[in-house]
């Protein structure tokens, strides 16, 4: 099942292959009792829910997250195709996150066999890598119905994750005024000076020790040596830990004024996923997951990442949310991308075994 989902290349930003994904899967949930609901979408690929377990009563649901679009372009597998070696699979989109798919059907297939009695849902969303600018309302619908929300995102190590960065983007752009550098270089003023004068005030709105940080990752301006820049810009990564920290952050970059009186700025974009903070019913939740995997005979650790995911939306609605139960590996992004094989057994039996004792 692994090898046919990863050898189905789904980019984020091609819908008719991510649908195919879609599909697959819809296929083979409904093959074990799941009830599929495709939610259509205009302009990424269409979000799957999947219902198991009662149609009334049980209690409130439990919500499975994942996504199926990789940040893989099509054609990827020619370079870099499934393959097992030295106890790893490898592939496009094998570690984020489609092991942690194919752990989660594993484990509702087990437990609609056993039959818990709980109302399950499955939800996978297609536009995660770009921030789910379109399944995010679906997620937070069904988070806030939801008794607990489980993330089937990378383990960190071999931790899950009880906190995540909220994430933002801003995009900065300077206009000047451009001129001849050398017939007329007194009456230009450079946006490209300008946005590096205001890139050092950016660099200052870092503050590690309330876990912020600003990265103007990408800067762009000019034309030609020889003229003075008009048009400057920067794309620039803003994570946060705390919720609180979101309205500082608007106020600094409100804040950016010109030292050129010449020169004027606009500044776009913001936070678009709040953090995932430690809350005290992800701490429970964790909890219970680490009791599980020592029953297990294993050790399960927490830890804390910058990165974000849908999890971050749901820990925000204040329902208990613990991240990172999907596969064990490394290589999240990167060609090297690859999950460790012995971890995937006893990790979808946590997975089970959590679901049936919440
Ligand atoms: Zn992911």
């Amino acid at each position: 099942m692994l090898q046919e989902l990863v050898q189905m290349e789904s980019p984020s930003d091609d819908k008719t292959a991510v649908n195919a994904a879609v599909r697959l899967l819809a296929e083979v949930a409904a093959s074990f009792g799941g009830r599929a609901k495709t939610h259509k979408q205009k302009h990424f690929g269409d979000v799957l829910e999947v219902r198991f377990g009662p149609v009334r009563g049980g209690g409130k649901p439990v919500l499975l997250l994942g996504h199926l679009d990789t940040v893989w372009p099509l054609g990827t597998l020619r370079t870099m195709p499934w393959r097992e070696a030295g106890g790893r699979f490898y592939g496009p989109g094998v570690f984020d996150m489609k092991a942690g798919v194919v752990m989660a059907l594993a484990a509702v297939r087990v437990l609609e066999e056993v039959g818990t009695g709980r109302p399950l849902i499955l939800l996978l969303t297609s536009d995660e890598e770009v921030g789910s600018p379109s399944s995010r309302r679906i997620t937070e619908r069904l988070a806030l119905g939801a008794a607990a929300v489980l993330v089937l995102e990378p383990a960190q190590g071999l931790a899950c994750k009880t906190a995540r960065k909220g994430v933002g983007e801003y995009r900065m752009e300077v206009t000047g005024v451009a001129s001849h550098s050398g017939v007329d270089f007194e009456r230009g003023h450079s946006a490209v000076l300008e946005l590096a004068r205001l890139l050092r005030k950016v660099e200052g709105f870092t503050d590690l020790r309330v876990g912020r940080t600003v990265n103007p990752g990408v800067i762009g301006g000019g034309t030609r040596s020889n003229v003075v820049a008009e048009k400057a810009w920067a794309a620039v990564d803003v994570r946060i830990a705390r919720a609180s920290d979101a309205a500082k952050v608007e106020q600094l970059f409100g804040g950016l004024r010109c030292e050129d009186k010449r020169c004027s700025l606009k500044v776009m974009g913001g936070m678009n996923r709040p953090p995932m903070e430690r809350g005290t019913g992800t701490v429970a939740l964790y909890k219970k997951a680490r009791r599980l995997a020592a029953e297990l005979g294993f050790e399960l650790n927490e830890a804390a990442t910058g990165g974000g995911s849908d999890g971050n939306f749901t820990a925000a609605l204040g329902i208990p949310t613990l991240d990172g139960l999907g596969a064990v590996g490394e290589g999240a992004h990167a060609d090297h991308e690859s999950i460790l094989i012995e971890h995937l057994v006893p990790r979808t039996a946590l997975l089970a075994a959590l679901i049936a004792n919440l």
